[in-house]
């Protein structure tokens, strides 16, 4: 059974199928390479809908998604779902440097790790490659949070993003000096894809591994 990834990221393919191990019995990921729909959303849980859907109709296959970003209490939230160009140039270390930056002097430095995973299915295998919207497709979303806190200054080398700076709860140490076996164990995206895969095996294979 062939699930279609929506993501153009490599690493995301290979990281999931690493968190997911055994639940991806039986399901082949394949990455997409269809055109990227604009995320025009207010919400990770409706990116990752539009990022699904469109794999979906585009390759006529079930599609799973995934949006994520860092939201700052003391920002309201920012940079919530505009994470990935918060600087504005789509480049992790400004990024970093940019949220550093607007929290200097700030005392609370609650912040938590947020991911949406989103399965889009068509019903009964109708849609054929490339099919409108209007095909009736069946569609499921799970939000999770990784609670932590900003770090003042960076610190460990593995990991992306806003990693070197994100202390999670209950920790020393931030996600970038986890190894990756210690950040699926906790991580938003393994949380996320773990709550949807029930669904995907379910709806595809009749099981609930
Ligand atoms: P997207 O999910 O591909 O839209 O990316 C969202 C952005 O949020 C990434 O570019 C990172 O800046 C940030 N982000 C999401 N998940 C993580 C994570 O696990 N570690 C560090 N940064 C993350």
């Amino acid at each position: 059974m062939h699930v279609v990834l929506a993501t153009h990221n490599a690493h995301k393919v290979l990281e999931l199928r690493r968190i997911l191990g055994p639940a991806l019995d039986g399901i082949e990921l394949v990455a997409y390479d269809g055109p990227e729909p604009v995320e025009d959303g207010d919400t990770f849980e409706a990116n990752a809908l539009i990022k699904a859907r469109a794999a979906a109709i585009h390759s006529g296959l079930p599609a799973l998604a995934d949006d994520s970003g860092i939201c700052v209490d003391a920002l309201g939230g920012a940079p919530g779902i505009h994470s990935a160009r918060y600087a504005g140039t789509r480049n992790d270390s400004d990024n970093v440097e940019l949220l550093l930056t607007n929290l200097e002097g700030v005392d609370d430095r609650a912040a938590q790790f947020a991911c949406a995973a989103a399965f889009v299915v068509p019903v009964d295998g109708a849609a054929a490659a490339g099919a409108d919207s209007n095909v009736e497709r069946h569609e499921f979303v799970e939000l999770a949070l990784w609670p932590g806190r900003v770090a003042t200054e960076r610190s460990g080398a593995h990991g992306f993003g806003y990693d070197p700076i994100f202390w999670p709860d209950g920790g020393s140490i931030t996600s970038a000096e986890m190894t990756s076996e210690q950040k699926d164990a906790l991580s938003h995206r393994a949380q996320a894809f773990t709550a949807i895969m029930p669904i995907v095996r379910a709806r595809l294979l009749g099981d609930t591994k």
